[in-house]
């Protein structure tokens, strides 16, 4: 078995494969480490994306790994709800494990070799040799690059842990789940700092879901099934942690590249991850291809670079929505939903983007009534966020 690799990544999910896939493209060689038995397997995801989103990471999904279509999300506060529509076909529900599947796939027919069941116990750097060594419990390999796309047990290893939830997600039968309909319902002292979720998989199925700060997520998950009848089945149980923290300062500390969750690549808003964590892994990996082969004196923080130049302004944008919502109680968000107009809501229908959606939320939040509306909520406390 080989042992010596230009690059090796640690983590076969979406960013790690990804980024192998681009390593490989170039004539380099990578290994992937996957402590699981099976790539994609268990699946940690919603798997709610964007057309969009998956044809700039270069994936058309399989049939086999397409679930379902949605057209509509409810979004609903203690006592208010609205709708929004998006253009039929643009958001999809992928089963994770395919779609990880799907990517070794082309991963490995560009050369990267995939080692599943590969639990890497530690990483050294040997200054002298330029290289790292990575043990796994059966074996030790080699590399310059070691790339670190071991999702959040990365982060909360490393990092403080204010940006953590705790997540639950069923996948169930009922026949009250709407075949087209994504849910989304607020409820600040259920599920604090985010909130529970329906996504329709299709086939009468649902991945219902709950994350917040200090919540017993079993019960809050299974009390919010239950407030619609008891009529369903559950297929499938993920106890998950979710990070809302926004992304890591650098990614990049000499050889060693953080991708995906591990960099806090996720969504501050809905901890959403496919794409923008994707796109990490493909930016990372063509960088580390450029660097290698000297390509006009590309530099690995141009991966650093590049990322935050597409999703920088985003993801501040999104953390300064989340600080607002965090910090208004269950009557504050009725009362901004209530000043959401049918414009709003045709507007946000009409220019909702799925991968960069601060601005719809810009459409609500920002709106001249909501302003005095937050204003008079938070007083000062707005200003010192704005600073
Ligand atoms: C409940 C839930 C629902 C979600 N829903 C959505 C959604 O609908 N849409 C969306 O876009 N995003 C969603 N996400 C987020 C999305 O799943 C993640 O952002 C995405 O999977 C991150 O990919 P990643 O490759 O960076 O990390 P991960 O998918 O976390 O993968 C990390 C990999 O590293 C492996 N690993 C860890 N440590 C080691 C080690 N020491 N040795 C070897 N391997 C190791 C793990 O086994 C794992 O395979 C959801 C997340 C959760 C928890």
């Amino acid at each position: 078995m080989e042992k010596k690799f230009d690059s090796i990544v640690v983590g076969g999910s979406i960013s790690g494969l990804l980024c192998a896939r681009e390593i490989s493209r170039s004539g380099l060689s990578v290994a992937v480490l996957e402590e699981d038995y099976e790539i994609g397997t268990p699946e940690h995801c919603g798997g709610l994306v964007s057309i969009e989103g998956l044809k700039k990471l270069g994936i058309i999904p399989s049939s086999k790994a397409i679930l379902n279509e949605v057209n509509k999300a409810k979004i609903v506060s203690s006592t208010k709800e609205f709708e929004v529509c998006t253009n039929r076909g643009e958001i999809i529900v992928l089963d994770r494990r395919e779609l990880d599947k799907q990517v070794a796939f082309q991963a490995q027919k560009l050369g990267s070799q995939i080692r599943t069941r590969s639990l890497v116990m530690s990483v050294n750097y040997d200054s002298s040799k330029k290289e790292f060594i990575i043990k796994t419990k059966d074996n030790v390999f080699y590399s310059q690059f070691f790339i670190d796309a071991r999702g959040i047990t990365s982060l909360i290893n490393n990092h403080n842990r204010e940006g953590v939830l705790q997540s639950a997600q069923y996948e169930i039968y009922a026949d009250w789940i709407s075949p087209d309909e994504i849910l989304v319902k607020f409820d600040k002292e259920k599920y604090p700092d985010f909130f529970a979720w329906i996504i329709p998989s299709g086939n009468g199925k649902g991945k219902v879901g709950v994350a917040g700060r200090k919540i017993n997520t079993l019960e809050t998950l299974e009390s919010f099934i239950d407030s619609f009848g008891s009529k369903y089945s559950i297929i499938r149980k993920i106890y998950a942690p979710v990070w809302i923290g926004g992304p890591l300062k650098k990614f990049v500390y000499d050889n060693r590249i953080i991708i995906g969750d591990a960099a806090g690549q996720t969504k501050p808003t809905t901890a959403g991850g496919i794409f923008s964590c994707g796109m990490g892994g493909i930016l990372a990996g063509n960088h580390i291809a450029r660097y290698k082969r000297r390509i006009f004196n590309s530099l690995l923080n141009d991966y650093e670079r590049d990322w935050f130049s597409i999703f920088g302004k985003e993801f501040q944008r999104m953390l300064f929505f989340r600080k607002i919502m965090e910090r208004l109680d269950n009557k504050s968000i009725d009362a901004l939903f209530s000043i959401v107009s049918d414009s709003d809501i045709l507007e946000i229908s009409r220019s909702a983007n799925f991968d960069f959606h601060s601005l719809a939320l810009s459409k609500i939040l920002g709106s001249k009534k909501a302003i005095k509306l937050i204003s008079t909520l938070l007083g000062n406390e707005l200003r010192h966020l704005l600073n």
